[in-house]
């Protein structure tokens, strides 16, 4: 009898029965490691803190245009520094807001 397999939900991907991870509590949507929402946040927070730190270059002297924002811990940083920006000390539920703004 032939072994069930795991399905992405996102791309049909198929690969050996539970090595996908769920999203959601029924197990219904399974996603493959491309395609896992987590994942696919990555380069959509970059590129949100690229544009933060072009647009507000003045605030990030280390920015350079042809050095860009590339890597999450960068853009966390960038993300951390926004929400501090009146701040002496972090304030979570700003970091929190300003996550939900821009993401949400
Ligand atoms: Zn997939």
């Amino acid at each position: 009898m032939e072994r069930g397999k795991d399905i992405c939900y996102s791309c049909g991907k198929v690969q050996e029965y539970l090595t996908m991870a769920d999203v959601t509590e029924d197990g219904f949507e399974i996603y493959c490691d491309d395609c896992h929402p987590n994942k696919k946040i990555i380069p959509q927070l970059i590129k949100l803190a690229d544009d933060i730190a072009s647009t507000r270059f003045m605030d990030y002297p280390d920015y350079d245009e042809d050095n860009p924002i590339t890597t999450l811990p960068e853009a966390l940083t960038i993300f951390v520094q926004e929400s501090m920006r009146n701040h002496d000390e972090i304030d979570l539920t700003e970091v929190y807001d300003e996550f939900e703004k821009l993401l949400g």
